[in-house]
């Protein structure tokens, strides 16, 4: 008799899902936390988690509404989606209507929702944040990327955009910007978004204008893509990064009144998986997009410290021979060390996954492959998130003192010495 071989348990995961690894951000995370746990020093700039507390008039207003316990609507609290609404009529200068604003428990899962629900290749340029590409491989959408130039910061280029849709004009796709970018910290000027919107109008491509930085560009001038495609721009922002509070998972999309039925189609899916986001939540997100002194105090301290610590990482890395773009908001950088690939090979180092193990392991710094974010295994690109240090002591001190490389060097000691260790590292 044959004996019948047990199989392994794997053969009955869905096959978009086989051989999935978690998220490089989530796995980063983990790894530092473990390090730390042995007894290790680790500086954690892996995962882009704001350094600030969640503003104290946000923290009193989840205390008090601790108490709200309804399910609410799928689409969100009606007070809070009017809230959102008038902020991007403030901020944006672009109007929309509360019902077509998407509430969920963080923009990473409505992301999912939109490229499940809409029918087309997901296209975003090299490099892009580590998710949007795995959720396209999990629901089985084509993925296209779009070539980039270090020149204009490696963000999306009409032209690159224009050859990919000339190639089949008709078919459906999905564009995600995001601006200020996470990896490069590139915030798109008004001239490169009407180029890119010149070709999306141009062959139908929908497009979602990841935002979730808005609020720390560094000279609080952030525009959205919105603003020059408004007929085919979802806009997608929340509490996360700018509001301290990427634990609290609240996020929105906003769309206009052309795409109310894909709004209407998320829903619908929403209500048979997530239902609606927690319901404290919703309540206590109302007062951070209210117009209040303390918010705005809170966001330009918060710049402030963020623009000081990029153009300490920018001078420490370009001036050690490393080749990056300098960053205009959000908490990322993504310095490539090609100029060291001989120096790095004699040292075993051939490729960007191995640069990052090594500078964990040997000192102690821990980041993210270029690979994480579609780059070519074999380029020696990592991105470093500079949100290691103590954001309320910070904030504290940003009050009354000058906000210079020694405050920075003071205030964010382990990030300015994990940065001169790593240029000193790659170079040596
Ligand atoms: N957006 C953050 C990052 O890129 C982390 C959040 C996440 O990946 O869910 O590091």
């Amino acid at each position: 008799m044959i004996p019948v071989q047990p199989r392994s348990p794997e053969v009955y995961l869905n096959l978009n899902v086989r051989g999935m690894g978690p998220s490089a951000t989530l796995a980063i995370n983990e790894r530092s936390r473990q390090l730390q746990d042995e007894g290790k020093a680790v500086c954690r700039l892996g995962l882009g988690q704001s350094p600030f507390p969640v503003p104290e008039h946000v923290r009193e207003s989840l205390a008090r509404n601790a108490h709200q316990k309804d399910y609410l609507a799928v689409k969100g609290l009606p007070a809070l989606r009017s809230a959102i609404v008038d902020w991007v009529r403030r901020t944006e200068g672009l109007d929309y209507a509360p019902a077509n604003v998407l509430v969920g428990p963080g923009t990473k899962e409505l992301m999912f929702l939109v490229q499940l629900v809409y029918y087309g290749d997901l296209v975003i340029p090299t490099p892009s944040w580590v998710s949007y590409a795995p959720q396209a491989s999990i629901i089985g959408r084509p993925i296209k990327w779009l070539r980039t130039r270090p020149t204009t910061g490696l963000g999306v280029e009409p032209d690159a955009l224009e050859e990919l849709c000339a190639q089949d004009p008709d078919r459906p796709r999905l564009l995600i910007l995001n601006s200020p970018s996470n990896p490069t910290g590139l915030a798109y000027t008004a001239e490169q978004l009407q180029g890119v919107a010149e070709v999306l109008r141009k062959y139908r491509v929908l497009a979602l204008s990841d935002e979730i930085y808005s609020g720390t560009h560094f000279d609080d001038a952030h525009v959205s893509l919105a603003r020059y495609y408004p007929e085919g721009t979802i806009i997608s922002n929340g509490l996360s990064k700018w509001c301290g509070a990427g634990g609290w998972r609240l996020g929105f999309f906003v769309f206009p009144s052309t795409l109310a039925w894909l709004a209407d189609a998320m829903a619908a899916v929403a209500s048979e998986t997530f239902t609606s986001t927690s319901a404290p939540l919703q309540h206590a997100a109302v007062s951070a997009f209210e117009d209040r002194p303390e918010m705005r105090e809170y966001l330009d301290h918060s710049r402030r410290i963020l623009a000081e610590l990029a153009g300490h990482a920018y001078r420490t890395l370009s001036a050690a021979g490393a080749v990056l773009s300098p960053a205009s908001g959000g908490f990322y950088l993504f310095p490539r060390f090609e100029a060291h690939r001989a120096r790095l090979e004699a040292r075993g180092i051939a490729d960007g996954d191995t640069l990052c193990a090594r500078m964990l392991d040997e000192i102690g710094v821990a980041t993210l492959p270029g690979s994480s974010f579609g780059r070519p295994p074999s380029e020696l690109s990592l991105r470093l998130a500079y949100v290691d240090f103590d954001g309320d002591t910070a904030l504290e001190h940003a009050r009354d003192e000058v906000i210079d490389e020694a405050f920075v060097r003071r205030y964010c000691p382990r990030v300015t010495d994990g940065i001169e260790r790593m240029a000193e590292w790659a170079a040596g």
